[in-house]
Order: structure tokens, then C-alpha cells, then sequence
């Protein structure tokens, strides 16, 4: 099969807040390519609704405060100088939105800022109610189309990782291979820096509030590149999504609580404040697990937001895009209660990184959901994914500034691509995958999920093994390296989870409920040698890329 090369200084792997911000910074030192899969701007960025949380007016009390509720919220896992420099160096980015066009909500000339769960006071940004990662996105893309030295290519979806053998040392990071969506053909693209930006991994579970693009593949292109991962079994499943029989797992913001709204369970009551003394408010593990409880004792398979009690004007234009997706699945929010469950949403460990996106393998960075600068501990602060995302994309842009200007060569050597691979590229059975793709959710929801065990995560692992023992030379198509993607990204996860044996936040473990008594709680790591402790398809979906 023929092989199309391109070069470039700076290959930026998706294109959502954290790749975007990456590569207008980067865009001072050299040429960036970002690649994504499918159509521009699909990726959770451009869904987030309740807004982004920052010190906006920069005081040293609304630092200290913003810094204080993150730490208290992550449950002693976060990193605190992680944490210092996401929330001190936020205003600043906010400021740069700001400037380049992005209309936060005001009224008058004061910015309307809103509170979400375990936020001690009002400092979350909102641009045309609940679209912000929308609005945040349009101008991002928009700076870059007025910015020199950024190519965008969609429909390149990355397979893997390019290594480079140096010498003496160990191997570092040159590229990627990449599909060409649109006509079936291998791309490669050889770059000073890889940055990962890839997002999350919500689409291994049955419920998610995540775009179908969040399949794990940069979690699954690391491991087998060999970086570290970190705290990966940390998971949040967001309280409240709406559960409605053949609808999407479409996410009820945090904000509506927020504004008052109320959960109620099949009987009409509402039970939080039997959880938790901040009641709605509580953190979201809290909540989410509250609400199991319910759904449990009621046998009904969902418990009710409500907002009947609120202002009908007021709810139609602070929540516009809610309502309007609530009133198309026939649910109108001012006078019917909405029924929701928990959906996984976020994931708060990935591949470890410092404070510049460096992770330990030379050449390749991450940055925004896909990584783990510590920020967010056992449990995010609602609302700080955005400003992650924003903070130390910038700092990726800055650091790249040192990479050797020299791009590394490369072999002119056809690349061993495997035989399956060049004699099938289309996928005859997709609905095999999307079968196997259903598995893998359904085990990681019914085990992996918001409470585990060791038994419940031993289920898991057979499962998933079962599913890689059918999914041996895969065919050069999406679909198929995705599901692959979703079975090393779903092997991390449940490696970590089996390891910790003690529940800390968002990871509950009914065999072990309690915390291990160490004064601090430890950061997990994990590489593509521990994850074959336990599985066997190491050698799956691996093609030989090493120049
Ligand atoms: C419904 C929803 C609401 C949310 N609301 C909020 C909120 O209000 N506030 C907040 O702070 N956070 C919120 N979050 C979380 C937040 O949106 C995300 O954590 C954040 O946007 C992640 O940004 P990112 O740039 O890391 O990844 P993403 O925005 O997910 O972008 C990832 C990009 O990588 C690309 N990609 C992935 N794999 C490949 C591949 N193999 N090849 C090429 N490209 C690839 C994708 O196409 C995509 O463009 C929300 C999340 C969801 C799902």
C-alpha cells in the first residue's frame, strides 16, 4: 500500500479547546498541523454547557478560594502546584478569550457568573446561557483562521504513534500514522513534537454524555507508545443526564441545580439532603451515588429534575439549548419533571504529564481530557475542565519553543504496515464491531462503573478479554481501531480500579469503602507492562511503526 509523507514542526492530535489553544501557541515557533477525526469540531468542548470556572477578578481571596475548593473536591489526590497554576495563570486566558471575541454573559457590564456543585461561591463563566464550549470553540477557530502557520486536516483519523530508535537512549516519539477518512489511504506525518489532544474516554460505558469521538485512542496510542498513565481508574459519572427510552444520555447541567432546581425520586420526594448536607449541591460522586440508592429502593430506573417551581422566562433563556433538546424528545421542562440517571462524563486521570504537558516519552506531549497534570484528584471541580484545557494548552504552545529546531529524518524505508491491514481496508461486518463495541459498554457499566468491586472488575476483565480474543487483525477502518482503541482504554481503567483497594471519590469500591489510612492518598501509574499482567492483546492492533 502507498504511503503519503508530510512534515511538519508541530503534529497536534485533536482538535478540541486544549489542541486549539496548543497550536495558536505554538504557531510562534514553527508550522502546527492538527488532525482530527470526523468533522471539524466534533469533541466535548464544543458540547460543555455550565461554563468555565475562574478567579475572574484575580484577587488573592478568589484564588485561594478557587484553589481551596478544587483541592477540597479532588479528596487530597490533587496536585497542589497543578492546581496553583491552572487557577492563578485563569484569568490571564480568560483575558485572551476575552480579547479574541468570546462574549461571556453579562448584564450590564458585569459578567453573570453561576455556581455549580462544591463551589463555595459564584465563579463560573457563561457565554449565550448553555453553550459556552460552543461559543469557546467558534472563537478559537476563528483566531486560527487569522493566525499564520496553522493547517487544520479533518477526517484524519491518527492510528498510531511514529517511534524513532536513537541512539543510546530510548525511543522517542516522531509522528504519526495516520487513515485519510475520506478516500481509505495511510497518511504519515513526521513532526518535531507530537502533542496529544485527544479528549476522553466516555464511550466505554453503556451511559455517556460524551460525543462518539471520545473512544479512548489517545490513551490506547500512549500505553503502546510506552507512556506513563496516571490515576486512571478516577472516572466521574455525571448525576444527572436525561434517561429516556431511545434517547441519548444528553447532559442536564450542574447548572440547573445550581439555579435551583430539585431532585426528586419516583415518588415524588426529594432525598438528597438525607445524603449530604450541601444536598443538590453535593459533590457530583455524591450525588451520583445517591441517586443509585434511589433508583434501587424505588425499582424505578431513573429519578426526576425539577424546575417547575422556577421562573418559566427565566429557564427558556438561561438554559436555551437544554430546553430546546428536552422540548424535541416531547419533554417541556417549565411544567414536566425531566427523568435522569448518572452517565459517565469525565476522566480525571490519563497520561501523566508535567506542568508543560511533557510526558516520559521524548517528543510526545498531552494536554486537556487525555491527560494527568493532577488538577483533578479523585474528583473534578465542576466547571475546571475548560480552564485545564485552556491553561495548559497554553503552556504546551510556550514550551514547544525549545524543541530542537531540527526535525528529526526519517527513513525513506517502507513501513511495515500488517498484511490484514494492506490487503482489507473496509470493514465487511460493522455490525460485528458495533456489537463487540456494545459489550465492552455493558461491561464496563455494569462493573466498572459508579460502584465496583473486586469481583464486579474481574467480570470485567474476562469480558474484555473475550472481546480482544475475536478482534485479531483488524481491517484498516475507523470503526474497527476504534473499538481496539475502546478495549486498551477500557483495560487501563479496570487494571487501576482493581488495583486501588480503598474508595477515594469517584472511585467507589464496595468491598473497600473506606480510604486506606495513609495521611495522603497515592497516585496510581500505570504502562502497557502492567496492563498484561492481567490481559493478553498486547499484541493486537500494534503495527511495527518503529523507524
Ligand atoms: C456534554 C458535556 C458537557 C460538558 N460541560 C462542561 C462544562 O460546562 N465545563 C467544563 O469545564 N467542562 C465541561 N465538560 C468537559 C469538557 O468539555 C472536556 O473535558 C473538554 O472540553 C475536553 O477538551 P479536550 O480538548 O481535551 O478534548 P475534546 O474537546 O474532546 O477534543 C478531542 C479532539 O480529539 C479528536 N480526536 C480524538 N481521537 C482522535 C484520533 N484518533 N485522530 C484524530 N483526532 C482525534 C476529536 O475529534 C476531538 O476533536 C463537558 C463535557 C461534556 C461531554
Amino acid at each position: 500500500m502507498q504511503i503519503a509523507d508530510f512534515k511538519t514542526d508541530f503534529l497536534i492530535i485533536g482538535g478540541g479547546i486544549a489542541g486549539l489553544r496548543a497550536a495558536i501557541g505554538a504557531s510562534r515557533f514553527g508550522r502546527v498541523t492538527i488532525l482530527n477525526k470526523g468533522v471539524r469540531g466534533e469533541s466535548s468542548s464544543k458540547f460543555a454547557q455550565g461554563g468555565i470556572a475562574a478567579a475572574v477578578n484575580d484577587t488573592p481571596n478568589e484564588i485561594n478560594s478557587h484553589c481551596q475548593d478544587t483541592l477540597i473536591a479532588g479528596k487530597g489526590l490533587c496536585k497542589p502546584n497543578a492546581v496553583q497554576v491552572m487557577v492563578s495563570e485563569g484569568p490571564r486566558r480568560i483575558q485572551e478569550l476575552l480579547d479574541w471575541g468570546v462574549a461571556f454573559d453579562k448584564v450590564g457590564d458585569q459578567f453573570v457568573l453561576a455556581r455549580e456543585g462544591a463551589h463555595s461561591k459564584n465563579r463560573i463563566l457563561r457565554a449565550r446561557g448553555d453553550a459556552t464550549g460552543n461559543e469557546i470553540v467558534k472563537t478559537l477557530h476563528r483566531t486560527i483562521s487569522i493566525t499564520d502557520n496553522i493547517e487544520i486536516r479533518n477526517g484524519h483519523f491518527t492510528i498510531e504513534l511514529l517511534m524513532s530508535q536513537t541512539e543510546g537512549g530510548p525511543p522517542s516519539c516522531s509522528g504519526a500514522l495516520v487513515l485519510d477518512e475520506s478516500n481509505g489511504e495511510l497518511r504519515r506525518f513526521f513532526a518535531k513534537a507530537v502533542v496529544l489532544a485527544t479528549g476522553g474516554i466516555g464511550q466505554v460505558f453503556q451511559r455517556t454524555t460524551n460525543p462518539t469521538v471520545a473512544t479512548g485512542d489517545g490513551i490506547a496510542m500512549a500505553l503502546k507508545a510506552g507512556a506513563i498513565l496516571e490515576d486512571i481508574e478516577f472516572f466521574q459519572f455525571h448525576p444527572t443526564a436525561l434517561a429516556l427510552p431511545g434517547a441519548p444520555s444528553f447532559l442536564l447541567s450542574e447548572a440547573i441545580r445550581g439555579e435551583g432546581g430539585q431532585l426528586k425520586n419516583a415518588e415524588g420526594k426529594r432525598f438528597m439532603d438525607r445524603y449530604h448536607p450541601d444536598a443538590e449541591l453535593a459533590p457530583r460522586d455524591q450525588v451520583s451515588r445517591a441517586i443509585l440508592n434511589e433508583i434501587r429502593e424505588t425499582g424505578v430506573a431513573h429519578v426526576f429534575l425539577d424546575v417547575r417551581h422556577l421562573d418559566p422566562h427565566f429557564i427558556r433563556e438561561r438554559f436555551p439549548m437544554i430546553y430546546a433538546t428536552c422540548l424535541h424528545h416531547g419533554l417541556d421542562m417549565v411544567d414536566q419533571q425531566i427523568p435522569v440517571a448518572p452517565s459517565a462524563h469525565y476522566m480525571m486521570g490519563g497520561i501523566k504529564t508535567d506542568l508543560s504537558g511533557r510526558t516520559n516519552v521524548p517528543g510526545l506531549y498531552a494536554v486537556g481530557e487525555v491527560a494527568s497534570t493532577g488538577v483533578h484528584g479523585a474528583n473534578r471541580l465542576a466547571s475546571n475542565s475548560l480552564l485545564e484545557g485552556l491553561v495548559f494548552g497554553a503552556r504546551v504552545g510556550d514550551v514547544l519553543e525549545s524543541v530542537s529546531p531540527k526535525i528529526s529524518a526519517f527513513s525513506d524505508a517502507a513501513m511495515q504496515i500488517p498484511v490484514s491491514w494492506s490487503a482489507q481496508t473496509a470493514v465487511k461486518w460493522p455490525e460485528a464491531y458495533h456489537r463487540i463495541q456494545n459489550e465492552i459498554k455493558t461491561t464496563m457499566w455494569k462493573n466498572v462503573g459508579i460502584i465496583r468491586s473486586d469481583h464486579s472488575v474481574r467480570r470485567a476483565i474476562s469480558d474484555c478479554q473475550l472481546c480482544a480474543d475475536v478482534l485479531k487483525n483488524p481491517p484498516l477502518s475507523r470503526l474497527a481501531l476504534e473499538t481496539g482503541n475502546m478495549l486498551w482504554a477500557s483495560a487501563a481503567l479496570i487494571t487501576s480500579a482493581l488495583a486501588r483497594r480503598e474508595s477515594l471519590g469517584a472511585h467507589f469500591r464496595e468491598d473497600f469503602p473506606e480510604r486506606e489510612r495513609s495521611a495522603v492518598p497515592e497516585h496510581s501509574a500505570l504502562t502497557q507492562k502492567t496492563l498484561s499482567e492481567h490481559f493478553l492483546f498486547e499484541s493486537l492492533w500494534t503495527s511495527d511503526t518503529r523507524l
